[in-house]
């Protein structure tokens, strides 16, 4: 018996708790790193008793876009979040894609819950929360949705729980802070024993990948603080797949000054008559550990015309790897073309793309730019803990694919 979501099948009846984790922009070197360090016991066993593949995320390799492939099964051009944002160039509006309304597509788990399931949802920064919870009913005793960012604003009708930090014994974390992900990892164990879910997700933060590399002291602490309840996960009788929405990659030069391109200032030179918008679809309200800088850029040409000659123009910089348009860049990484710009580029290892040099504000970045969005952050670990899925004959996985084999291995 198949539940079939997003034309997909998935084995409608588990006979465990499946829990999927998605790391944060977790590199594969940071789990290496600790685990060269021995800060990682748990995670080790996991790995030794289950598989350790390499899977690749959805493009653009940013947050959002990922987070919700991975609850949708599918890349955003089934669910249409493709980014932040997206502009409309007949109306000059940026629009926030943090809204249900966005969605096009139903989350597996809303689709679990209708037919039965209890279902868990915590997630470390609230802009995630209402696309993570879209279709899930807190009135039934059911359903848990919260991000530990606002855990002290919880209620039992929005959220289906209430008092979150006098239930953990937590206070709210910092928003830049690693205790935000510990949070979200305390409370997945404490919701897993007590309220049982069938289906459990838990989404952390990237704030230490940005400003840490692998095997620095903060990192590791982190992946050491992830392995303490991963432990006490795994100590239950669950099907778990552990994955990242992205890679984290250096951006500077050797002075620690950030590498980045500023394609509207380059068209600008290249074509001065002419009208370009630049999309950065990385731009969030919490820019302070990337300053709006990514590997991914979208650019709205006004003058439609122009658009094979810009393509040319952009192709001789040879920061930028990728560069397409819309049409080919749709079909290439499976990205929406009504929220998609005219052309779509995607800078190299060291790189990022910015929009107007004026316009970025790095003032605020302490550490060396550390960041993601293109084709070099999108190799994501993808940890099983059984040998159960056959997934090592299945050729390329996604992150996206992690609730499939979760789902699969809990019904064997
Ligand atoms: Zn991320």
């Amino acid at each position: 018996m198949y539940l079939e979501i997003n034309q997909r099948n998935y084995p409608s009846k588990i006979n465990k708790p499946v829990v999927v984790i998605c790391l944060d922009g977790s590199q594969k070197e940071y789990l290496d790193r600790a685990s060269q360090s021995k800060l990682t016991p748990n995670l080790d066993k996991i790995v030794k008793e289950g598989e350790f593949i390499l899977a690749h995320s959805a493009i653009p390799s940013f947050t959002n876009p990922n987070n919700i492939s991975i609850v949708t099964g599918q890349p955003s051009a089934v669910h249409g979040i493709c980014g932040n944002f997206f502009y409309t160039p007949s109306t000059n509006k940026e629009v926030m894609m943090n809204d249900p309304q966005y969605l096009r597509a139903p989350t597996i788990f809303q689709k679990f819950y209708e037919q039965g399931s209890k279902i868990a949802v915590i997630t470390a920064k609230d802009k995630l929360r209402s696309l993570l919870g879209n279709g899930l009913n807190y009135n039934e005793n059911r359903a848990i949705c919260f991000s530990s960012e606002k855990s002290d604003q919880t209620t039992i009708e929005q959220n289906g729980i209430e008092k979150v930090n006098e239930w953990l014994n937590m206070p709210v974390p910092e928003v830049y802070s690693q205790g935000l992900s510990e949070f979200v990892m305390k409370a997945g164990v404490k919701i897993l024993n007590e309220f049982k879910p069938d289906i459990m997700y838990l989404s952390t933060t990237d704030f230490i990948q940005h400003k840490y590399e692998p095997g620095h002291e903060i990192a590791n602490q982190f992946y050491q603080m992830f392995d303490d309840n991963i432990g006490l996960l795994n100590d239950n009788d669950i099907s778990l797949v552990i994955t990242a929405d992205h890679g984290m990659k250096a951006k500077t030069n050797i002075n620690g000054d950030p590498n980045a391109i500023f394609l509207e200032d380059l068209l600008k030179e290249k074509f001065p008559q002419e009208n370009f918008k630049v999309i950065l679809p990385i731009t969030d309200p919490y820019v302070v550990h990337h300053g709006s800088l990514g590997s991914f850029a979208m650019i709205y040409v006004e003058n439609q015309s122009l658009i094979s000659n810009v393509v040319a123009e952009i192709q001789k910089v040879p920061e930028i790897e990728e560069v397409m348009n819309k049409q080919e860049a749709c079909s290439a990484y499976h990205l929406p073309e009504d929220r998609s710009g005219d052309i779509i580029c995607m800078s190299s290892e060291s790189f990022t793309i910015g929009s107007s040099k004026s316009k970025h504000d790095l003032s605020s970045l302490k550490e060396p730019l550390r960041s993601h969005g293109g084709l070099h952050e999108r190799e994501v670990p993808f940890i099983l803990n059984s040998t159960k899925s056959d997934i090592t004959n299945q050729g390329q996985i996604y992150n996206y694919d992690a609730f499939y084999y979760a789902t699969h291995m809990a019904n064997k």
